[in-house]
């Protein structure tokens, strides 16, 4: 079959769409993926994106229609702050970029430009093609520096209302002992949210709905979320639930948990197994809200919609199953040797590091693959003109973040011993979503990037643990 022949050509001028919003920017065409029928355009600001043909103008159509209100290069910042967990879409945006998605959604509707417009607290009309223009970036990226502060702000707030609590003797280990009766409630609260979503969601535009949970099937739409980004006014509900209540909590519950054991035990400070899981795992929701723009790229944020599969993850499943270990411990204290308690530092030090580090490094790779800093990696140049690192943590294993990842999650499990399964539940559970996830991306990379994807599997042998898998 005569293939039809390619629009726009690699080096190509053009003004592209923001996936989500009806902004316009000035893009660069880097090159066209027959299979998929999607260009890879990147951005004045370094980002790469994927785009459909129709998102795509010519760039002289737009020059003749508006006043060019282009800034210099000049005015495009760098960016260093790598956010810790970063997915698959992540990758490919810049926070400036990704604060115009998040907060456009997906509705090019005039319904959408105003609430982009509320949000950013900026002059953007007419948003439309021709007036959108380069200088809306730096200005969102200020804006969402005060996004990113946020969640690190909102987890002192709490530690301080914690810290008055206990200081006014309020009894946090009623935590505990009502710990199913506050799962169950949680539970019940996530289906009255989700019931919420589902209807008000059958009141809003087709441009609003996510692409997953739009099947016309009541109850998959239910589960998978029928919405994409709903919002009471500027407040977004995803969002919120994504990275608050739900790691906040987690926190909050280890705590509570931590206090209930000296109840429990008779001790006047918790058991230093008790001490490192509540550091370990309080380290880990830090730094996810620390490093908090990264959320906004997730597939979580971008493409799923927000229905009882998420609200129930969030408001429940983290909570109260990632408590698990310290739960357990209330009741079996675990006294360990300081040999013992050194090991198992080091060993969360270890994957924090990998963590961290092959977080950071592809993250500052995708925003600016040009970055001097990063003139030491090598790396393979796919079709879709995106290049794939194959050194660095990247040439270690195919997923060194979720190496990191599993080494934090065994220091979790360590502390509370081998005499019970459930403190290990939580190590279980992420072997299979991490094994899941990484075939999943797999498939979508090989999809993505086909023979340079091969080479690079070549190159990289191991998917997660260096010569075992
Ligand atoms: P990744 O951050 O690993 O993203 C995968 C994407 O990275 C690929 O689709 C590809 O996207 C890009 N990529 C893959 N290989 C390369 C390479 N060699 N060079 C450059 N880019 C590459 O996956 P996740 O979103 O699944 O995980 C993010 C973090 O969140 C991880 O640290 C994970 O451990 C953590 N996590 C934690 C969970 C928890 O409950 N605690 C749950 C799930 C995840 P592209 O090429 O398009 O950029």
């Amino acid at each position: 079959m005569k293939m039809p022949p390619v629009k726009y050509q690699r080096g190509d001028t053009v003004m592209g769409r923001w996936p989500g919003s009806s902004l316009y920017y000035e893009v660069k065409v880097l090159g066209f993926d027959a299979k998929s029928q999607l260009y890879t355009v990147i951005y004045k600001d370094g980002t790469e994106l994927e785009l459909k043909e129709q998102d795509i103008k010519s760039a002289s159509g737009f020059q003749t229609r508006s006043r060019s209100r282009s800034r210099s290069p000049g005015r495009r910042r760098s960016r260093s702050r790598s956010p810790g967990r970063t997915t698959r879409r992540s990758s490919s945006r810049t926070a400036a970029a990704v604060a115009a998605a998040a907060i456009t959604d997906s509705a090019p509707s005039s319904r959408r430009d105003t609430k982009l417009k509320d949000t950013v607290e900026v002059t953007l009309s007419p948003l439309v093609s021709a007036t959108a223009s380069l200088s809306v970036i730096p200005v969102l990226m200020k804006k969402l520096e005060s996004l990113k502060t946020n969640g690190f702000f909102a987890i002192v707030v709490s530690a301080v209302a914690v810290a008055v609590m206990v200081h006014q003797d309020v009894d946090l280990t009623y935590i505990h002992s009502h710990f199913l009766q506050l799962a169950t409630a949680s539970f019940l609260i996530s289906v009255l949210l989700s019931i919420y979503l589902y209807v008000r969601s059958r009141y809003v535009g087709q441009e609003q709905l996510a692409l997953g949970g739009n099947s016309g099937n009541v109850i998959y739409d239910f589960f998978k979320g029928h919405e994409l980004n709903p919002r009471i006014q500027d407040f977004d509900l995803k969002f919120f639930c994504e990275m608050r209540p739900g790691l906040i909590g987690w926190c909050l519950i280890n705590f509570a948990m931590a206090i209930a054991e000296m109840k429990q035990q008779g001790l006047d400070t918790p058991s230093n197994s008790m001490i490192l899981v509540n550091l370990f795992q309080l380290l880990y929701v830090v730094d996810g809200l620390w490093n908090e723009e990264a959320i906004l790229t997730t597939m979580d944020l971008m493409h799923d919609g927000f229905g009882f599969m998420l609200a129930f993850g969030d408001l429940v499943w983290v909570p109260f199953t990632y408590t698990i270990q310290a739960y357990y411990l209330v009741s079996h204290p675990i006294p360990l040797s300081l040999p013992a308690v050194i090991a198992i530092v080091i060993l969360k030090i270890i994957g924090f590091y990998i963590f961290r580090k092959s977080n950071s490094e592809k993250n500052a790779f995708r925003r600016n693959p040009s970055d001097p800093k990063l003139s030491y990696l090598k790396t393979i140049h796919t079709a879709t003109g995106k290049s794939l690192l194959v050194s660095g943590w990247w040439g270690v294993v195919r997923h060194p973040n979720y190496l990191g990842d599993l080494i934090m999650a065994l220091a979790w499990s360590l502390p509370c011993g081998f005499s019970h399964l459930l403190p290990w539940y939580y190590m279980i559970f992420f072997i299979i979503l991490l094994v899941h996830r990484d075939s999943r991306d797999m498939s979508e990379c090989r999809r993505k990037y086909g023979s340079a994807w091969e080479e690079y599997c070549r190159t990289v042998r191991y998917r997660i643990i260096p010569h075992v898998y």
